[in-house]
């Protein structure tokens, strides 16, 4: 089983049911899966063939839903990338890992035009968004097939290739903690199993209708709200880009039931949430995930919207998920929960040796989710995965009920004169000041302490200042833990995916 398979079965099993709504329009399942079938047959006609790697950069919209089901249908391997990166970091990707098509918009055509001679591309198909953009300008304009009349005439009928568990559905470019950006390939098992274990997990059904405004291209998106729901014919309903009153907007308008976020989303619909206390109230789920949802976020934003927040843990090369607070029992604030349904997390020290229980040291997570490595690189993947264990590059701590709780990325580990202090512990201390909206926490090199303690914020309080934060941390905090300095931003850099980059920030005080 596959997940484009699954999409032909759901469709089978219920032709009529929405599969999704993109800007107030329903598609069902049937008119879904044939145009997937459609696209399918087009990239044969193409000449592509099994095992052929495939790009596709889209935002959230049915280009990238019919792009991504309709290769995988073909055999294809399908690399997602972010439609923001620039023309340099997509051909990074687009070379790396050996992309022979690119599904893609008339709109970000300009990008890859001028990167095409260093690459190998035979075909991109381009979708039409309605801009007035001249596509035979372009020196790629020979290599162009629209997509949407691909969607529209390729064939009706088309054998899929015969799919083995092993083989590759879908290689994701990770940052990884150094150095050029990984891939990590995902097998159809990989894949099908975490949408499956997923929607298990989560009970998602039929009945519900989840919300897709994580970014497709991220695994998080790709798994909680398009592969699980399909698995049982949920309904997606496709939000392009984020935005508070999209969410509020088609969370009423659709009734969803499931929303999943990163915690910059929950943050955002928090501060702007005044008046739409009401709005998710036949939400079933939220699920958070990504990054650390402070705790008093947590709890803020369930105490305004009645509703409740359950937080889960994932890394691409996991397909994501490995754990999620379970629905039948009261969640853990500040936990991701526990192991989800075949998927193992222990949490190991130095040697790999399992530590007991409240001690903290690396999560390791082994499942059918887990991946089959990094492309072309057998020595990361070697250092990565070993025992069939994936090392996740995070500090956890698992309490005598099997509950995780994620202390903080291995390498955002500060050390304060010998002592170690995790950034998150810090900032879930930031995060409890009323006028602090935003936090986050780097070291930076000091000359006697080996590194000091900085904290960026963010606050509607224009006459709230660094001694005052002090003064407030040092109610819950060690010394050597306080922060050195803090800087007020009007925002924290994110990426794409709504992450706060760290990283960034510490670039930000080398610079200063
Ligand atoms: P990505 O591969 O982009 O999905 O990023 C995976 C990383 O996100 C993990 O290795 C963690 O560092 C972080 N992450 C994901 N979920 C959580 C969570 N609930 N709490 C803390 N960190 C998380």
């Amino acid at each position: 089983m596959n997940v484009s398979e699954r999409l032909s079965l759901t469709a089978r099993e219920m032709p009529g049911k929405d599969a999704y709504i993109f800007q107030g329009e329903r598609t069902d399942y049937r008119t879904f899966d044939a145009k997937v079938t459609k696209f399918a047959s087009a990239l044969e006609d193409a000449g592509f063939e099994k095992g052929d790697h495939v790009a596709l950069i889209s935002g959230n919209s049915p280009v990238f839903m019919i792009g991504l089901y309709g290769a995988l249908r073909a055999g294809l391997s399908v690399i997602p990338i972010n439609p923001t990166y620039t023309s340099k970091e997509m051909k990074y990707i687009l070379k790396n890992g050996d992309v022979k098509g690119v599904i893609t918009l008339d709109v970000l055509v300009s990008q890859l035009d001028v990167v095409d001679d260093e690459l190998d591309v035979t075909h991109y198909f381009v979708a039409d968004t309605g801009a007035d953009i001249d596509l035979e300008a372009f020196t790629i304009s020979p290599k162009m097939k629209s997509f949407t009349k691909a969607v529209e005439q390729g064939s009706a009928s088309f054998t899929p290739p015969s799919l083995d568990d092993d083989d590759l559905a879908v290689i994701l470019y990770t940052s990884g903690t150094t150095g050029k950006p990984k891939g990590a390939m995902l097998t159809h098992k990989n894949i099908y199993s975490n949408a499956k274990d997923v929607a298990t997990y989560l009970e998602i059904s039929e009945e519900d209708r989840v919300i897709a405004t994580l970014p497709m291209f991220h695994v998080f998106c790709l798994t909680v709200a398009l592969n699980a729901p399909i698995v049982n014919g949920g309904t997606i309903i496709v939000i392009p880009q984020f935005s508070p009153g999209e969410v509020f907007k088609a969370a009423k308008e659709y009734e969803a039931t499931v929303f999943a976020g990163v915690p910059t989303m929950y943050n955002y619909l928090l501060q702007t949430g005044d008046g739409q206390e009401s709005t998710f109230e036949n939400m079933r789920i939220n699920v958070s995930g990504g990054s650390s949802l402070p705790v008093s976020l947590l709890e803020a934003f369930e105490k305004k919207f009645n509703v409740r927040v359950s937080e889960g843990y994932g890394l691409s090369e996991a397909s994501p998920v490995t754990a999620f607070n379970p629905l039948d029992r009261p969640r853990r604030a500040g936990s991701i929960g526990q192991n989800i349904t075949n998927v193992e997390n222990k949490v190991v020290d130095e040697l790999g040796q399992e530590v007991p229980a409240g001690e903290t040291g690396e999560l390791v997570v082994k499942g059918p989710n887990v991946m089959k490595g990094y492309y072309k690189m057998p020595e990361e993947t070697a250092v990565t995965i070993k025992d069939g264990w994936l090392f996740t590059g995070d500090m956890a701590r698992e309490d005598e009920e099997g509950y995780f709780y994620i202390v903080d990325r291995k390498k955002d580990l500060i050390i304060v004169g010998g002592y170690n202090v995790y950034p998150r512990e810090v900032e879930e201390v930031l995060y409890q000041h009323p006028e602090i909206t935003e936090a986050a926490v780097v070291g930076e090199p000091h000359p006697e302490m080996g590194e000091a303690v900085i904290a960026f914020v963010v606050s509607d309080n224009p006459s709230l200042n660094e001694e005052a934060v002090i003064e407030y941390c040092k109610k819950e905090l060690a010394k050597y833990k306080l922060p050195q300095r803090v800087e007020f931003m009007e925002e924290l850099p994110k990426n794409t995916t709504g992450k706060i980059l760290r990283k960034n920030l510490r670039e930000h005080l080398q610079q200063s």
